[in-house]
C-alpha cells in the first residue's frame, strides 16, 4: 500500500506536534528527510526506537526542525505497517512544513480516519475496535471514556465473539438433522435449537438494553433549570458547576457562550441546556424568560424546577408546575437556609407526584440529593459500576436489533413446524448482522462511512 503520512496532533499551537507517516516505504521517505545526529542503517534500528535529528528541506537542505522519530517496524505498529512519528515542534506552519516534505518525498496525504482504517483491514483490529477509538477521542465524560477503551480492548468483539460460537453451534445442530434423517432425531433437535435460541436472544436483549444507559453516557441527559426570576437558576448553576469532582465541557461545535454544556458529576452526565440564559441573569443583563424555557421543556429529557421555597406559589409557578406535570422532573424548594419552607406541604405540589427536595443553592445543600434522586429516575445504578458491557453506538445497536428480530423468526419457524432449513437460513441472518458489527462481513460504503467520522492523523 501506498505511504500515507497526516499531522496528528490538533491543531494549533503546541509544545509538540507529530506527523505520522505509514506504509512500505516509510523509512525510504523518511530518510531523504531526516538527518539523525548518529547515522545508521534501516536494518540496525530497531521497532520502538526514538532516535534524534533534524528535518530538512530537500531542496534547499536547509534545516526545518529539531526532531525525535519513533520508529516502529512491520508489523509491529498502529497499522501493522512500517510507521514513524516526528516529534517536532508545535507551531502549525513547522508542521505543515514537514509535512509538505514528506509528500515531497513520496508520502500521500491520508485521509481522515485512514490509519486506524489500515489497522483495520489489516486485521489487527475488529471495526468495533476501531469504532472505539473514535468515541474515545470524542469522549465527553469518564465513564464513557471507559466504555470505549473496554471496547477497544476487544470486550464487545469477544461477547459477539461467543454469541456466533452457539449460532454456529446450532447450526451443527440442524445440519445433522439434515444430514442424517433417518435417525429422527428432529424433535429433540428442535426443542434444542429452540432453547439455545432464547439464550442468544436473551444476550442480544440485554446488549440492545445497555445502550439507553450508553446513550447517556455518551450524549448526557438533556437537562432544563427552570424557575421564575431569583428562585436561585443561576446559584443552582454555580453550586453544580462548583462541584469538586464537576468536569465541565462544551458540547461539540459551539463556543464558550455555548446554550448547552456538559457536566459530569458523580459519573452522571448532564447536559445543561441553555446555560448562557441562567449565567446572564447572573449579570443581570438579561433576565431568562420562563416562556424560553417552557419552550425547551419539550425536548428535555429532564426538567429541574426550582421554586423559591419562601414565598407563596405564584401564577407563574402554577405555569410551570402545569406544564412538567407529564415529564421527568424534580421540584426544588430553595432557600432552606432560611428557615422553614412551608411550601413542602402545598398540596398542589405534592399531588404532581414529582420528587421534592428541599436544597439551598447557595449553600450548596442538598445538591447531593439531587444527584442520587436523578441516578434512581434514570436507573443510572449500574453506571456507577464499570462491569456491565455497555454499547454505546447506535450503528451497533441497530445490528443488534436487526439480529434479535432474526432470532424471533426463527423461534416462530420452529413453533410452527416448518422445515429446518428454514431456520438454517434465518441463523445465517443472525450471523450476518453480528458480523457487521465486527466487520466481518461490511460493505465498503459502511466502513468509508465509519472512517470518514475520524480525525485526520488518525
Ligand atoms: P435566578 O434569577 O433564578 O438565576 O436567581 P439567582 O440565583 O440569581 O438568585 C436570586 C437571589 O436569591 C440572589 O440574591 C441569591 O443570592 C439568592 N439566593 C439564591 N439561592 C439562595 C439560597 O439558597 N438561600 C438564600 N438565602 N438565598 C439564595
Amino acid at each position: 500500500m501506498n505511504t500515507i503520512a497526516a499531522i496528528s496532533t490538533a491543531t494549533g499551537t503546541g509544545g509538540i506536534g507529530i506527523i505520522r507517516m505509514s506504509g512500505e516505504n516509510c523509512f525510504q521517505i523518511l530518510e531523504k528527510i531526516f538527518i539523525p545526529k548518529k547515522k545508521q542503517k534501516i536494518e540496525e534500528i530497531k521497532g520502538y526506537q526514538i532516535k534524534y535529528g533534524t528535518i530538512i528541506n530537500q531542496n534547499t537542505k536547509e534545516m526545518i526542525d529539531e526532531v525525535l522519530v519513533s520508529y516502529f517496524k512491520a508489523p509491529k505498529s498502529y497499522t501493522t505497517e512500517n510507521m514513524c512519528e516526528i516529534n517536532s515542534h508545535g507551531g502549525s506552519i513547522i508542521l505543515r512544513m514537514i509535512l509538505e516534505e514528506c509528500l515531497k518525498a513520496g508520502a500521500i496525504l491520508a485521509e481522515p480516519g485512514e490509519f486506524t482504517k489500515r489497522a483495520f483491514l489489516n486485521g489487527r483490529i475488529d471495526l468495533s475496535q476501531a469504532e472505539s477509538i473514535i468515541d474515545l477521542i470524542n469522549a465527553k465524560t469518564t465513564r464513557e471514556a471507559k466504555a470505549s477503551a473496554k471496547q477497544l480492548e476487544g470486550e464487545l468483539s469477544r461477547k459477539i465473539g461467543t454469541i456466533r460460537e452457539s449460532l454456529l453451534d446450532i447450526m451443527a445442530d440442524i445440519e445433522a438433522s439434515i444430514d442424517y434423517p433417518e435417525y429422527d432425531i428432529e424433535e429433540v433437535t428442535n426443542h434444542q435449537v429452540l432453547e439455545k435460541i432464547k439464550k442468544i436472544k436473551q444476550e442480544l436483549e440485554q446488549l440492545e438494553k445497555s445502550y439507553e444507559t450508553g446513550k447517556i453516557l455518551k450524549e448526557g441527559i438533556k437537562t432544563v433549570i427552570i424557575g421564575k426570576p431569583n428562585s436561585g437558576k443561576s446559584s443552582l448553576l454555580n453550586a453544580i458547576l462548583k462541584e469538586e469532582r464537576a468536569i465541565v465541557s462544551d458540547i461539540e461545535g459551539t463556543t464558550r457562550d455555548s446554550i448547552e454544556e456538559m457536566v459530569t458529576i458523580k459519573g452522571i452526565p448532564l447536559k445543561l441546556v441553555d446555560t448562557a440564559g441562567i449565567r446572564k441573569t447572573e449579570d443581570q443583563i438579561e433576565k431568562i424568560g420562563v416562556d424560553r424555557a417552557l419552550k425547551l421543556l419539550q425536548e428535555a429529557e429532564l426538567v429541574i424546577m426550582i421554586i423559591d421555597g419562601t414565598k407563596p406559589l405564584e401564577e407563574e409557578d402554577k405555569e410551570i408546575l402545569q406544564k412538567i406535570k407529564e415529564r421527568n422532573a424534580i421540584i426544588l424548594l430553595n432557600k432552606m437556609d432560611r428557615g422553614d419552607l412551608s411550601l413542602e406541604k402545598s398540596a398542589m405540589l405534592c399531588k404532581l407526584n414529582k420528587p421534592i427536595l428541599k436544597i439551598s443553592a447557595k449553600k450548596g445543600t442538598g445538591i447531593e440529593k439531587m444527584y442520587e434522586k436523578i441516578v434512581e429516575m434514570f436507573e443510572l445504578g449500574n453506571l456507577q459500576t464499570d462491569s456491565e458491557t455497555l454499547i454505546t453506538n447506535i450503528r451497533h445497536k441497530n445490528q443488534i436489533h436487526k439480529a434479535i428480530l432474526s432470532c424471533e423468526k426463527a423461534e416462530k419457524t420452529i413453533k410452527e413446524n416448518m422445515p429446518v432449513d428454514i431456520i438454517a437460513v434465518e441463523m445465517k441472518e443472525v450471523l450476518e448482522s453480528l458480523g457487521e458489527i465486527t466487520g466481518d462481513n461490511v460493505s465498503e460504503d459502511i466502513i468509508n462511512e465509519i472512517f470518514r467520522k475520524f480525525c485526520l492523523g488518525k
